[in-house]
């Protein structure tokens, strides 16, 4: 056996969590490779997706211009029938400050498309990438990961040397249990869901036709996702207990339940289902919220659902797969930079994204309580997030994914726009700005209206126009780390 090949990363798992964080490490211009089992495009579940992933991490990766080019529907909120109120309300991303303009949308993607752009975007800006290739176990070193290994689609067995491994393999990843063991299991959230795909389904009326439907029925809730003009995702998510009869005959049960729930029959009055092809098959997922004691460990990270994931009804898989993917990457980055020790860029990775999955799972145990109206939810979200906006902000902010304040998930031109519409003396400053002035940013980003903004909203863009002249963030947690100005790594925050 010759000597092993050795990266500086090595990412196992190709889905939405493994391509950012290889993507924000080539981008550091550390070598990564993505080692993932099936060949792409492949399916997945997961189709509707935050404003977070799209304008804040896929910009920082890099494949943000290519999803907007490939024509997914936008979604401009969710509709739900849902809780004690009987008619369906709607909630939209722009009744959030931090998400208005084009920021106020996500997409509805189907995720073969949505992955593979994700995955040939980290191969694009540095990251090599090896298809049907599984790998079978870490390598360990005197109590550390060292390396992976893995068999090739010819069969032959392989071993890569790496400074940290990253398992991004999603659910059925076999390789978590090397960091802290095996998964906490919520007792909560103990269902399971059932789904398939139809054609020429009914449309919410406009402006909501790209909307998330959710429907709450006597068994459980189904989603109602458009993924094209004519094509939709449907399906149900029912207590454990149905699971002899789900898996017994999965399209009957489906048939069934939709009968149970006239909203989503109504829907799908005039639709077929498809029967063929990737979308032909009804699938059963079970045991879907859980998370790991740790998520780090010398030389092993995790992210996305190798982690942790919560009940799927406001979509936040793919949110915390690419957020976890960006705070890990920051992480790996400082380490390998040399800027930071490994245990305080590590636990800054660990709380950040312990915090985030614990304000959907909190706020989601309260929203199963049906005898709430949604101003009661609104509410929660806000007492959840100790948000200080009011309370539909709060909400929308958190189902949005920007409810942490995170600067890298908010874009931009958002805070731009929210500080124009806010102050004279800022619209006076892009005014200047625009009409040729000094073409300096510094005069406009020295306005106190920015550095309030800057504060909760655009730091990492902002700071990085600025570089010195800006206002430097302040750790989430005492005595942690704050963002550095490229938004791709850690750097302790200056004294006094
Ligand atoms: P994945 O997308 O699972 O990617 C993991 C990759 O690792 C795969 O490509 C796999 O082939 C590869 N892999 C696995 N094992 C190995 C190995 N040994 N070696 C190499 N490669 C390997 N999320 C949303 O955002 N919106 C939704 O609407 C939504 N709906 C959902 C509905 C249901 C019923 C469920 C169960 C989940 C839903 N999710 C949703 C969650 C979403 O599916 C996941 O959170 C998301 O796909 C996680 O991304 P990931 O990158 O961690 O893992």
């Amino acid at each position: 056996m010759g000597v092993a090949e050795e990266f500086d990363v090595v990412v196992v798992g190709g889905g939405p969590g493994g391509s950012t964080l290889a993507a924000l490490v080539a981008k550091r211009g550390h070598s990564v490779l993505v080692l993932e089992r099936e060949a792409f495009p492949r399916y997945q579940i997961g189709e509707s997706l935050l404003p977070s992933t799209i304008h804040g991490v896929c910009r920082l990766t890099g494949a943000a211009d290519e999803l907007a080019k490939a024509g997914f529907p936008l979604k401009r909120g969710g509709t739900f029938r849902w809780g004690a109120n009987p008619e369906p309300w709607t909630f939209s991303f722009s009744a959030s400050p931090r998400m208005t303009g084009p920021t106020s949308t996500a997409y509805q993607v189907e995720r073969m498309k949505f992955d593979e752009i994700l995955l040939r975007n980290a191969q694009r800006v540095g990251a090599v990438v090896r298809e049907e290739c599984a790998v079978a176990d870490v390598v360990e070193e005197d109590g550390a990961v060292c390396g992976v290994r893995y068999r090739d689609a010819g069969g032959t067995e392989h071993t890569v040397r790496a400074k940290y491994v990253v398992d991004a393999s999603g659910n059925k990843s076999r390789l978590h249990q090397r960091v802290g063991g095996d998964r906490q299991y919520s007792e909560f959230f103990r269902s399971l869901a059932l789904f398939g795909y139809f054609e020429g389904g009914k449309r919410l009326p406009e402006p909501n036709r790209n909307n998330i439907l959710c429907v709450a029925f006597d068994s459980g809730w189904f989603w109602y996702i458009p993924l094209s003009d004519t094509l939709t995702s449907v399906g149900a998510v029912v207590q454990r207990d149905m699971a002899e009869k789900v898996q017994g005959d999965p399209e009957r049960a489906l048939r069934d339940l939709i009968d149970e729930c006239p909203m989503i029959a109504d829907h799908l009055g005039p639709a077929r289902r498809v029967t063929t092809g990737e979308y032909g098959q009804i699938r059963v997922r079970k045991d879907y919220s859980y998370h790991q004691t740790r998520f780090w460990r010398p030389g092993m990270v995790l992210v996305g659902d190798a982690a942790c994931f919560v009940d799927p009804v406001f979509s936040s898989g793919v949110h915390l797969a690419t957020y976890g993917a960006l705070l890990a990457a920051r992480s790996i980055n400082s380490v390998l930079g040399g800027e930071v020790e490994e245990k305080a860029a590590f636990e800054e990775f660990e709380s950040r994204y312990r915090r985030e999955f614990s304000a959907f799972y909190e706020f989601l145990v309260s929203f199963y309580e049906m005898h709430r109206n949604e101003q009661s939810y609104f509410w929660q979200a806000k007492k959840v997030t100790n948000n200080d906006r009011p309370e539909l902000e709060a909400f929308v902010d958190l189902v949005g994914g920007v409810s942490s304040g995170e600067a890298a998930l908010v874009d931009a031109d958002t805070a731009a726009s929210r500080l124009r519409s806010g102050s004279a003396e800022f619209a006076g400053a892009v005014d200047e700005l625009q009409a040729g002035g000094s073409g300096s940013m510094v005069p406009l980003m020295k306005s106190s209206v920015v550095r309030q903004v800057m504060r909760a909203g655009s730091q990492v863009q902002m700071q990085a126009a600025m570089g010195d002249e800006a206002e430097p963030e302040t750790p989430v947690f005492d005595g942690g780390l704050i963002c550095s100005p490229d938004g791709l790594g850690w750097v302790r925050p200056p004294a006094g």
